[in-house]
């Protein structure tokens, strides 16, 4: 199939959504022209781009339609993280001769971008096809602040509470499961997972939601002093907005939340399970929780008073999306960014076995 017929066939053919009507020169002509009148004095442009490669960030033998709601869900995170609205996005991909062939592939992956693309209201613009000896997915998105409630990594202050949405370390265990990696000599701790837990982490894993209306309100409200998507991990990612904020962030071990075992686990297999295997499986999650990537969850800093406590549950419970209070910003500390406290206050930092997934950390 020719370039322009791909094009034209798996691309630019879809359903309007709202942000359509802002495009006076669309797909097919050499720059996509925007209407900028719709926004308001102020109000500003958030623009982000994220690459998305074959074996970093996806395997090729993953569903064609995961691939690409995940490459434009972590683009989509990224605006939430600051709070924007999003509006067009542009896709550059470099497709694999046997790809660029296969209707099926190309047919799913156009029903995943767009499956994601309609569901938080963006549209596609245009991109750039290329053929390449990997797959690599690049997409760059653009959405709207207001004029001065976005949210950055800059802004937590001291006795700030931490927050976190949602369920921050399924996705983790979800990648545990498909690579079926042992831990500790153990093989397949997570395969004692129930099926619906499985099912469940291996869905964070490759479709996952942006926080787009949680953080659209903790801006709005004025609520979040700064805010981050995890993305590499909860550890990883707060330590930026500590380094940036110029504060330390002191995780507090009872407050993080761990899915009890009898929740995850089928009833016979706990029974089952002596002391030693349920620690590992224990440890193995707060891990995930800790270190883990790929959630899409949210990490924000509030005030600690009781009224923006009260905001922030009546926000979890509009969006019926938990939100865990998991610690305490503190005044800087030597060159610790992040910490872990126990109940009595022990630092616990150094128990934690952390292995986080940076690039080129190798
Ligand atoms: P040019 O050679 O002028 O850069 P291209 O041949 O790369 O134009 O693309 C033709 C048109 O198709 C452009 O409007 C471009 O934005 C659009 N386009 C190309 N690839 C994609 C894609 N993967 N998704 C959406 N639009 C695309
Ligand atoms: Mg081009």
């Amino acid at each position: 199939m020719l370039e322009f017929d791909l094009i034209q066939k798996y691309f630019s053919r879809h359903k309007q959504n709202k942000n359509h009507q802002n495009i006076k020169l669309n797909i097919g002509d050499d720059c996509a022209v925007l209407d900028l009148r719709q926004f308001q004095n102020g109000e500003n442009l958030a623009v982000s781009v994220d690459t998305f490669t074959e074996n970093t960030h996806f395997l090729l033998t993953d569903d064609p339609f995961d691939i690409a709601w995940k490459a434009l869900a972590v683009n989509l995170s990224d605006l939430a993280a600051c709070a924007a609205e999003p509006y067009w996005f542009s896709l550059a991909i470099a497709l694999p001769e046997n790809l660029a062939k296969n209707s099926q592939w190309l047919q799913n992956f156009s029903d995943g971008l767009f499956a994601c693309a309609d569901k938080f209201n963006i549209a596609l613009i245009g991109g750039d096809t290329t053929k390449s000896e990997k797959l690599s997915i690049t997409i760059n998105v653009v959405g709207k602040t207001h004029k001065e409630l976005f949210l950055t990594r800059k802004a937590a202050q001291i006795k700030d509470d931490i927050w976190i949405s949602g369920q921050v370390g399924l996705a983790n265990l979800g990648l545990k499961l498909k690579l079926q990696k042992s831990q500790n000599g153990n093989a397949n701790i997570e395969t004692l997972l129930s099926p619906i837990w499985q099912k469940l982490c291996l869905k964070k894993l490759h479709q996952p939601t942006p926080r787009l209306e949680l953080s659209k309100l903790l801006a709005e409200q004025k609520i979040a002093t700064s805010c981050i998507d995890i993305s590499d991990g909860l550890w990883c990612d707060l330590s930026h907005i500590a380094e940036q904020s110029k504060v330390l962030a002191e995780l507090n071990l009872h407050l993080l939340p761990i899915q009890p075992l009898p929740l995850v686990v089928e009833k016979n297999i706990l029974k089952a399970l002596d002391k030693n295997q349920q620690n590992l499986l224990r440890r193995s999650m707060l891990q995930s929780l800790l270190s883990g990537g790929d959630d899409y969850e949210l990490c924000f800093t509030a005030n600690a008073d009781e009224i923006t406590r009260l905001k922030i549950s009546e926000i979890a419970a509009k969006l019926d999306l938990p939100l865990h209070r998991i610690g305490e910003i503190k005044a800087p500390k030597e060159n610790n960014l992040v910490c872990l406290i126990d109940a009595e206050g022990n630092d616990i930092s150094s128990e934690v076995e952390l292995n986080f997934y940076q690039h080129f950390s190798k």
